[in-house]
């Protein structure tokens, strides 16, 4: 744990003022961007997506934000373009993110390297967003904090509380380290998501859109729940982000 970092040691009287300064500050200054992004998607043709199964269908958006020159250059596109486009091929993430350029690779070795370039920068991001007291702004101007209360990733984006909108991670270089944080009854706060809870979630999906498109893709609701929930739980085990009310 980074417990060098001052922040650390704020008391609830301390940290009260300066979330109340940081919300009014949000709430004031511009609301964010109309496209925002989570995940960036990994192109595969259907063939080699059955090939490779294990070759990851996204990567974290905050992997690829920091290479917007890089994609720029080497394909003339803008991020925003591309996800449109359906995303890039592993070589070519690998390319961006490594800030060179794009050169042929077997699938199977860029596969490999995306996978580990992934697995490093989510040990990288446990590390730096957790036990952090993150400021999530939605569209409408809600602010809201919520804490990180381990040591895992986050998502960048969750729905408003307030309004059910997408609330964006803002103001990053201003999360601050609290491991003390004692979260107040009605608060959110990240944890590490369960299986059984993760089959609880697509439990109410899995009825939702059952008779859309989903009974065509799976042989019975219980199969979709079990595979889809797995799914989600391994995402980023053991630290796959959950988030709950404090109650
Ligand atoms: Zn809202």
């Amino acid at each position: 744990m980074n417990e060098n970092r001052a922040d650390g040691m704020l008391s609830p009287e301390e940290l009260e003022p300066i979330i109340e300064k940081r919300t009014d500050e949000l709430r004031r200054s511009s609301s964010p961007k109309e496209d925002i992004m989570i995940n960036f998607p990994v192109l595969l043709g259907r063939n080699d997506r059955k090939r490779y199964e294990d070759c990851p269908r996204f990567i974290l958006w905050e992997f690829i934000e920091p290479h917007r020159s890089q994609v720029l250059k080497n394909h003339s596109r803008s991020l925003e373009r591309l996800v449109k486009l359906g995303g890039l091929l592993p070589d070519e993430i690998m390319a961006v993110i490594e800030d060179r350029e794009w050169k042929p690779m077997i699938m199977r070795d860029a596969i490999d390297q995306l996978k580990q370039a992934v697995m490093l920068k989510e040990d990288v991001m446990n590390a730096k967003e957790g036990f952090n007291l993150m400021s999530y702004r939605c569209k409408a101007g809600h602010v809201e904090f919520i804490w990180n209360s381990r040591g895992g990733i986050t998502p960048f984006m969750v729905n408003c509380r307030e309004c059910g909108l997408i609330s964006e991670h803002v103001d990053w270089h201003s999360d601050l380290y609290v491991p003390l944080h004692q979260p107040k009854k009605g608060d959110r706060i990240f944890i590490d998501l369960t299986l059984e809870k993760a089959k609880e979630y697509r439990r109410e999906y899995v009825e939702k859109y059952w008779d859309d498109d989903m009974k065509k893709m799976f042989d019975t609701k219980e199969d979709a729940i079990q595979r889809l929930a797995k799914n989600d739980f391994e995402r980023f085990a053991p630290h796959t982000p959950d988030l709950v009310t404090v109650t």
